[in-house]
């Protein structure tokens, strides 16, 4: 590259879910790839870290998701088959609300739209299968997704990058990226320990960080916390089985998600979604990381009447961000078409679920491919 060589074909800087996955697909097809990352693997401090997420292919964000999910779910079962991990629980996901709600009317237009093996419960049959969830609304019902279930995000960040590093991909950790210079050749890739990176085009998958990178981006930066609850009592009603991993949106709107305790464990996982109200919008470079009493407030005040007995203080609690677009989907592709540049990021925090797709699109578009699976609301030029 201009006299001087290149050291791979593509850097990926971010190796959270969505950047590691990339790495991960992008090393698989021969590409010559380093991925950096300005912590260690499968941190704290973006918005991956957890232990679990929610996966169904119930997309009540936008139907177009459907089949990335779809998607996401076969590569996960490849990840898992190429490294010897389990990474993703069909344990169930349920959806629960009034039928014409944001949660369970989103659910159903994807359901209807992409013919999903769902099940619908009412209210009195949702209170049977999953007896912790109290004082439900009188039209409340239950969407459930035998198919979705719980993901592992460290698990998954460790094993794709793994799996990377056994096709040839570099890694470096602890290398915080301060630049992108684009040039004739491709693109300069600056770390903050003063190196270079040369290599044909940047694949940017910063999560929080992202708009540091690539300003022109409308992101901001959301503050959210994540909580666990040890019940006094707890009891069958409390276990993973009888509490599959929910969303439900309760009466005024606010919303509710969590799943029950796993086997062997003695915590539930619950929190509050942001819905634009509830948590601020921070400079990811000074985060408040220090929780306290104002994070779970809210929450806990619903918890008294919807999961009674799920406590009302956590017994632990994190402070995690994540990046949100004004329309709340993701962008994914070239920023003005430029070939050196592509962007994956904006979560808005419902993308673990596609990180596996998002990786394989990714590399599709590295590559000068189509994506299997169509992103065009994706697109980082709309808005
Ligand atoms: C509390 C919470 C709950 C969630 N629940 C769900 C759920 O149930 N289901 C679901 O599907 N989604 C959920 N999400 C969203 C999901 O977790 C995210 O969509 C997903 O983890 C996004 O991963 P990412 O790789 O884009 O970002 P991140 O995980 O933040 O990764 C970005 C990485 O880039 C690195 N980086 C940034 N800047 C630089 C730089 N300059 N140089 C080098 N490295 C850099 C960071 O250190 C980080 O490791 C949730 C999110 C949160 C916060």
């Amino acid at each position: 590259m201009s006299g001087t060589e290149a050291d791979a074909d593509v850097v990926v800087v971010g190796l959270g879910a969505w950047g590691a996955c990339a790495l991960w697909q992008l090393a698989g097809r021969g590409v010559k790839v380093i991925g950096v990352e300005q912590y260690g693997l499968a941190n704290a401090y973006g918005s991956s870290h957890g232990e679990s997420r929610m996966f169904r292919t119930a997309c009540l964000e936008h139907p177009g998701l459907v089949p990335l999910a779809r998607r996401s779910r076969q590569l996960w079962q490849e990840l898992e088959r190429e490294t010897g991990t389990h990474l993703l629980d069909p344990t169930g996901a349920m959806l629960i609300g009034p039928p014409d709600g944001r949660i369970v009317g989103g659910a159903l237009r994807a359901a209807r739209e992409h013919a999903l093996d769902i099940e619908v419960l009412d209210r009195r049959a949702l209170h049977r299968r999953a007896p912790a969830h109290q004082a439900l609304a009188p039209g409340d019902v239950g969407v459930v997704e035998p198919a979705g279930g719980l993901t592992l995000p460290e698990m998954t960040i460790r094993a794709a990058v793994g799996a990377a590093r056994a096709a040839g991909a570099g890694v470096l950790t602890d290398t915080r990226v301060t630049a992108l210079e684009f040039t004739a050749a491709g693109v300069e890739v600056h770390t903050a320990a003063g190196g270079v990176l040369r290599a044909g085009q940047a694949v940017v998958t910063a999560g929080p960080w992202l708009a540091r990178l690539v300003p022109s981006l409308p992101l901001e930066v959301v503050r959210m916390p994540t909580t666990w609850f040890t019940p006094a009592e707890p009891g069958e009603r409390f276990t993973l089985r009888r509490l599959p991993v929910f969303m439900r949106e309760l009466a005024g709107g606010d919303v509710i998600w969590g799943h029950g305790v796993l086997p062997g464990g003695t915590e539930l996982k619950l929190g509050l979604e942001d819905g634009g109200r509830h948590f601020a919008t921070v400079d990811p470079d000074a985060v408040d990381r220090s929780v306290s009493p104002d994070d779970w407030s809210v929450l806990a005040g619903h918890l008294a009447s919807a999961v009674p007995g799920a406590g009302t203080a956590p017994s632990r609690a994190v402070a995690n961000i994540y990046a949100r677009t004004p329309d709340g989907q993701f962008v994914i592709g070239r920023p003005r078409r430029d070939p050196r540049l592509l962007v994956a990021g904006g979560c808005s925090s419902h993308g673990f679920k596609h990180s596996t797709g998002i990786g394989e699109a990714v590399a599709d578009l590295a590559l000068g491919k189509e994506p299997a699976v169509p992103l065009g609301f994706t697109d980082p030029d709309r808005f």
